[in-house]
C-alpha cells in the first residue's frame, strides 16, 4: 500500500501526550511538520483509563452516586480541553450519553462490558485530537478503530486478527489514506467479527499502531511519549539511565517484554513481520533524536539495560508424589493452559514446582491469580500449592549473556542483601534475570545498572 507514496508513517501518541491541551498542541505541531504521517493513533487522555475501571468496579458494586461522580468529573474535563481546542461544542454529546447508557447497564462482572466502557477513554481523546489538529490548521477526520482492528472474542485481551485486519483497512481506510487529509484512530481498542468491542490489554495503544502500520504497509512507525527514547532503565527509578539511540527488533522486543513501559510487549512482532522501522520519541522534546529499532545492528553490547517486571505471582506446587512419578508437570501446564496462563519462570526440584505468571498480563481488569478460584482448585487436585504475590521481576537483558563467564556471580554478588526468591539464567542468551519481593525490586535494578550500565 505505500507504494503511492515513498514514506508512509504512522505516528502514536500516548496518555501524557494527549494528557492536557498543551500536550495535545505539542503532538498537533509534531505531525503537521512531518507530511508523511497519515494515520495518528491516540490513547486515552492520561488517568482516563483508569478511572473508567474504577467507574466499572463503582458500577459491580451498585454504587451509583460514587458513578456519577466519576462520570461527571470525567467529562468536565474532557469538556474542558474541548473547548479550550476550540471544538464544536456538541463533540463529544454522543460519546457522553452512550458512555453514561453503557455505565448504568453494568451490573455485575463482565468482561465484555468492561471493555466496552474502557474504549470510551479512547474515543474521546480521538475526537479531542482531531480538534487540536484542525486548531493548527490541518485537516484531520476521525476513524473508528473498530471498524479497522479485528480482533477475536478474549475481552480484555484480544488477540489481534492479521488477515481480517489487513482486509478492513484495505476497505475503510487505503482511498483515505491517499487523500491529503491527516486520520486519527483510537489505539487500545477493536472489535470481535460479532462487532462487539474489545481492547488489547492496558498499554495496548503501541501494539495497536503497529498493528496498523503493518496493514497499510508503513515504512515508520512513531511512538510519541513522555521520555526521549528507550533508556538503559526506567528513568523514574534509575536517574543515571542512559538513552539508546539505536537498538534491534529482538533487544528491544526482550526490554519490553521484561516490562519495560515504553513499549507494550508485543509491539515490535508486527513491525518485526512487516519491517517497519519504528522510532521512539518525546512529545514534549520532539528535536531529541530519541530511539531508532530496526531489524539488524552491527554494534550488539553485551549488556543492554535493566528492566523491572512489577506484579508477578509465584506459585509453588508441591507433593511428595512428585517424588519418581512422571506426569505431574505435564497435568500442571495442561491445567494453566486451560486457564490461559502463560508461566514465564520454571524451577523444578524433586517434590515441587515453582512457577511464575505475569499478573499484568491477565487483561484490562487488572485482577490477580488469587481471584482465579477456578484455578486454585484445579491446581489443588493435584498437589499442594502456594501462591505469592507482590513479587518483581528484574532482567539485566543483553547478547550472549551466557557464554561470558562470571555474569551470574558478578550479579549476585552486586545484589547484596536483596533477597532473591528464583534465579533463571541460561534458559536465554539474551537475559538473566531474578524474582525479588516488589519492596526490593528497585534497589536490587539500581544495583544491576550501577554494576553493568
Ligand atoms: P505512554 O502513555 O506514552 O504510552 P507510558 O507511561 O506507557 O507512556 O510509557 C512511558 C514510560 O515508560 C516512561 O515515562 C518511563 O517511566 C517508562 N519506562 C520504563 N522503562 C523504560 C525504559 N527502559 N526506557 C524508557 N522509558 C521507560
Ligand atoms: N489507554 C490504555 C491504557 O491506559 C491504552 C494505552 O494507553 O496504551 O492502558
Ligand atoms: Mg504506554
Amino acid at each position: 500500500m505505500s507504494n503511492f507514496i515513498d514514506t508512509l508513517t504512522v505516528a502514536k501518541f500516548g496518555g501524557t501526550s494527549m494528557g492536557s491541551v498543551d500536550a495535545m498542541e505539542s503532538a498537533a505541531k509534531i505531525v503537521n511538520a512531518n507530511p508523511t504521517i497519515r494515520l495518528v493513533v491516540v490513547s486515552a487522555t492520561s488517568g482516563t483509563t483508569n478511572q473508567l475501571l474504577h467507574v466499572y468496579k463503582a458500577a459491580v458494586r451498585g454504587e451509583t452516586l460514587v458513578v456519577n461522580d466519576l462520570l461527571g468529573a470525567l467529562e468536565h474535563r474532557h469538556l474542558e480541553m474541548a473547548k479550550n481546542l476550540n471544538a464544536h461544542p456538541s463533540t463529544l454529546d454522543e460519546i457522553f450519553s452512550e458512555l453514561s447508557n453503557t455505565a448504568k447497564e453494568i451490573t455485575t462482572e463482565s468482561p465484555r462490558q468492561l471493555d466496552q466502557l474502557l474504549s470510551f477513554g479512547e474515543r474521546m481523546s480521538a475526537q479531542l485530537f482531531r480538534a487540536a489538529l484542525e486548531k493548527n490548521h490541518i485537516t484531520a477526520h476521525t476513524v473508528d478503530a473498530r471498524t479497522l482492528l479485528a480482533t477475536n472474542s478474549f475481552f480484555g485481551k484480544a488477540e489481534p486478527q492479521i488477515e481480517a485486519t489487513r482486509a478492513h483497512c484495505a476497505r475503510n481506510l487505503l482511498a483515505r489514506l491517499k487523500e491529503k487529509e491527516v486520520l486519527v484512530t483510537e489505539g487500545f481498542i477493536g472489535a470481535d467479527s460479532h462487532g462487539a468491542t474489545t481492547t488489547l490489554g492496558r498499554g495496548g495503544s503501541d501494539y495497536s499502531a503497529a498493528l496498523l502500520a503493518e496493514a497499510i504497509e508503513a515504512t515508520n512507525l512513531e511512538i510519541w511519549t513522555d521520555v526521549s527514547g528507550i533508556l538503559t532503565m526506567d528513568p523514574r527509578t534509575v536517574k543515571e539511565a542512559k538513552i539508546i539511540r539505536e537498538i534491534s527488533f529482538a533487544e528491544a522486543a526482550e526490554l519490553a517484554n521484561f516490562g519495560a513501559k515504553v513499549l507494550h510487549p508485543a509491539t515490535l512482532l508486527p513491525a518485526m513481520r512487516a519491517g517497519t522501522i519504528v522510532f521512539v520519541k518525546n512529545t514534549f522534546s520532539p528535536f531529541d533524536p530519541g530511539t531508532k529499532i530496526y531489524a539488524e545492528l552491527a554494534d550488539k553490547p553485551l549488556f543492554r539495560a535493566v528492566a523491572v517486571r512489577n506484579n508477578q505471582t509465584l506459585i509453588t506446587v508441591s507433593s511428595l508424589r512428585m517424588l519418581n512419578a512422571h506426569g505431574f508437570l505435564a497435568k500442571i501446564f495442561a491445567v494453566l493452559a486451560e486457564h490461559e496462563l502463560s508461566v514465564d519462570l520454571v524451577t523444578t526440584s524433586e517434590v515441587s514446582v515453582a512457577l511464575t505468571i505475569d499478573g499484568t498480563s491477565l487483561g484490562s481488569s487488572g485482577k490477580g491469580i488469587r481471584e482465579n478460584k477456578a484455578l486454585f482448585d484445579a491446581l489443588s487436585t493435584i498437589a499442594e500449592v502456594r501462591i505469592e504475590e507482590n513479587l518483581s521481576l528484574i532482567a539485566l537483558i543483553g547478547n550472549h549473556l551466557t557464554q561470558s563467564a562470571g555474569i551470574a556471580a558478578r550479579a549476585f554478588a552486586c545484589l547484596g542483601d536483596v533477597n532473591v526468591r528464583l534465579i533463571c539464567h541460561g534458559a536465554s542468551h539474551n537475559n538473566l534475570c531474578f524474582l525479588v519481593d516488589s519492596e526490593q525490586a528497585n534497589t536490587a535494578a539500581q544495583h544491576l545498572h550501577r554494576a553493568f550500565l
